[in-house]
């Protein structure tokens, strides 16, 4: 059966595939960069970062000779920035063991930072056409639908059968004698996966493979994956004052020990409900005004989602005219320019809030009651991008 399956796919990739950019290339490199953005990213999404990513840093010894600060900037958006950072220590590795050249040995690509497995076996075969397994979360939702397998993917015993299931499969593409078979196959796949076999609702009627496919046979196709339900989304609430003196904005850059270290941010706070006082935030970071008293502007919300966390942010410009702006709150704050700030990468949220600020969107929200002890116990300004 293994046979047929490859052969459906191969003719079906060939004629369904979708022109994504990185197809059009076979360089190592360049294909790890991708392989690296697609992870919790969707693909519209990254076209435009991996073709500006490509522009400015086309190879390993540009990627490993680049400042820190331009590598995030590229990055800036697509989050989760331990992904990018080990790009940065991949190719200079590459540097020091490879010459500069993408190695194509498996161990050597084993060995870069942050590249399993997964991530190997994607890049050994689309790159360097080897027949390598791969098993990310669209071909574990075709290969357990394909034989109905049960159990919980994520569990080692499962794992281990969906692993078999898919060197079974590359294994068998050299034999059709195409041209980059283990290359395609692999990214038949993939593209099956997140085009027909999709999660909810997919096309059955229409996939290459409905023939061969037992969980469609036995009409239980939305029963697998078996994946554990996930946990109830945990909400999070943080106020951001971005405080204003003499035309400048106070902003900090996280520290290398914390979530998303090397970003810049406004001060905010995390508080422990969606009504926490921003006046009450504002006077914690800044101490009171004139006269008592802080006169906040509401500037907008930014409400995003990061693992299991909601996280929504009220920002608040606070014009703080002739009083004393240094070291509020405890940090050193930068005071930049408009343009000064747009030259800098910063998390996800804030960035919204910067431009919020440079294009004067409207925003609004009302506030009441004071921080709550919540409001320091996961620390100031720590919230994930
Ligand atoms: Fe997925 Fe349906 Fe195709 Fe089976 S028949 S592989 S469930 S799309």
């Amino acid at each position: 059966m293994a046979h047929a399956i490859v052969h459906r796919l191969l003719d079906w990739y060939q004629r369904e595939a979708r022109d994504l950019p990185w197809r059009r290339t076979s360089d190592a490199y360049a294909i790890w960069v991708a392989e690296v953005m697609l992870q919790q990213t969707q693909v519209k999404t990254v076209i435009p970062y991996w073709e500006r990513w490509m522009k400015a840093l086309p190879d390993p010894p540009a990627l490993a000779a680049a400042r820190e600060a331009d590598v995030l900037k590229l990055w800036e958006g697509l989050g989760y920035y331990r992904r990018v950072r080990h790009l940065q220590a991949g190719a200079r590795l590459i540097m020091d063991r490879h010459s500069g050249r993408f190695p194509a040995e498996w161990s050597a690509i084993l060995d870069l930072p942050g590249v399993g497995p997964y991530t190997a076996g994607a890049i050994a075969s689309i790159a360097f056409n080897q027949a390598r397994p791969i098993l990310d979360g669209n071909v574990i939702r075709v290969l357990t639908r394909l034989e109905a397998v049960p159990g919980d993917p994520t569990k080692s015993e499962v794992k281990a059968r969906l692993w078999a299931m898919s060197r079974i499969l590359i294994q068998a593409a050299p034999e059709t004698r195409r041209r980059r078979a283990c290359a395609k196959l692999n990214q038949a796949l993939m593209e099956l996966g997140a085009l027909v076999c999709a999660p909810r609702e997919p096309r059955c009627l229409t996939c290459p493979v409905n023939d061969l496919c037992e969980a469609f046979r036995v009409g239980e196709v939305g029963r697998f994956p078996e994946t554990p339900r996930r946990a109830a989304p945990e909400p999070r609430y943080f106020v951001v004052i971005v405080a204003v003196h003499a035309g400048r904005y106070a902003v900090r850059q996280r520290s290398n020990v914390e979530v998303n270290g090397g970003l810049w941010e406004f001060p905010c706070l995390e508080c422990g409900t969606a009504e926490e006082s921003p006046e009450a935030v504002a006077e914690f970071l800044w101490g009171r005004g004139a006269e008592g008293g802080l006169a906040l502007t509401p500037l907008t919300v930014v409400r995003h989602a990061i693992t299991r966390y909601r996280i929504t942010q009220r920002a608040f410009r606070l014009d703080l005219g002739t009083r004393r702006a240094d070291g509020a709150g405890g940090h050193p704050w930068a005071w930049l320019t408009l343009p000064e700030l747009d030259a800098l990468p910063f998390t996800s949220a804030h960035r919204r809030i910067l431009d919020c600020l440079r294009t004067g969107q409207p925003g609004g929200v009302a506030g009441g009651g004071r921080p709550s002890r919540t409001s320091s116990n996961r620390g100031k300004g720590l919230h994930p991008d």
